[in-house]
């Protein structure tokens, strides 16, 4: 059986917001490496372009395309753990939400940041620099200790401070624009609790202490409550073990 023929045709795709649609010629969702490499082979030779995506939870039409799309839904295996140092290497598929319910608490381990949301692929959430509202926080594409990319030929490179080191700021942060993603080792840190305090306060107020509350916190959600006595509410979260 050919390549192409495991590509679907007429499957349309919207991004989370439902402010892009677009139907791909072929549309793939590739269990192996092997399956990825035939992918972008068989695309090279029809010159097509390739896109890869994750959940679809960007608000651009980053991932969008009329050519060949890959979804990396089924590409989505936890690689290996390494409690020593702390550090947990997926497959680009996995779900954010699935290491953050399951295997991290498991192993004693958290991601030190991240999004409001979940619902996230590993190599989605770097791709765009995904990252909370904390001002001493980095985004999650800080956090990648190494990585596997397939090039548009079907090369595989490694990547990290001592293989390709040039390209580990680069393809930690590609906008999906320097091929597929494999796998990735993300430095995650001992787990904690957060401690979530929600309080009502006035817009005046909150003005004046907004810079030093995101010096110290991990996510802060402001909530306008205009319609209610109270016309502003912030939520903090305090990490503690
Ligand atoms: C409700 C909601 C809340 C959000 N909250 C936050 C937030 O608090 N902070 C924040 O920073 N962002 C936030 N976002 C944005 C979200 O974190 C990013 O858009 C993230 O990239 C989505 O991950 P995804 O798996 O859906 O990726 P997709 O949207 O599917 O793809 C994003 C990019 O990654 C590329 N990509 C995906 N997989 C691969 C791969 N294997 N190899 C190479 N490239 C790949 C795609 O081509 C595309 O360029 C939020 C989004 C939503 C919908």
């Amino acid at each position: 059986m050919s390549i192409g023929s495991l590509g679907k045709s007429g499957t349309c795709f919207n991004n989370w917001s439902k402010t892009y649609y677009y139907t791909p010629e072929l549309y793939f969702e590739p269990k192996t490496t092997e399956e990825i490499k035939q992918i972008l082979c068989y695309a090279s030779e029809k010159g097509k372009k390739v896109k890869t995506v994750g959940c679809g939870h960007s608000f651009s039409d980053l991932a969008c395309t009329t050519d060949f799309m890959i979804s990396m839904a089924r590409y989505n295996r936890v690689l290996k753990i390494d409690k020593e140092k702390l550090q947990v290497t997926v497959q680009g598929g996995c779900l954010i939400k699935d290491l953050n319910e399951v295997i991290l608490p498991e192993n004693g381990m958290a991601f030190s940041t991240q999004g409001t949301v979940s619902s996230l692929t590993a190599a989605g959430v770097i791709s765009t620099g995904t990252h909370g509202s904390g001002a001493n926080f980095s985004n999650i594409s800080a956090s990648v200790v190494d990585l596997e990319l397939m090039l548009s030929s079907g090369e595989i490179i490694k990547v990290s401070n001592t293989e390709n080191a040039e390209l580990l700021p680069v393809v930690s942060l590609s906008l999906g624009s320097v091929g597929v993603i494999l796998s990735i080792t993300f430095q995650c840190e001992r787990a904690f609790n957060l401690h979530w305090k929600q309080y009502p306060d006035t817009l005046g107020n909150l003005h004046q202490q907004v810079s030093l509350i995101h010096q110290h916190q991990l996510q802060v959600p402001l909530v306008n409550q205009s319609h209610a006595q109270v016309p502003l509410a912030h939520k903090l979260h305090l990490k503690s073990y």
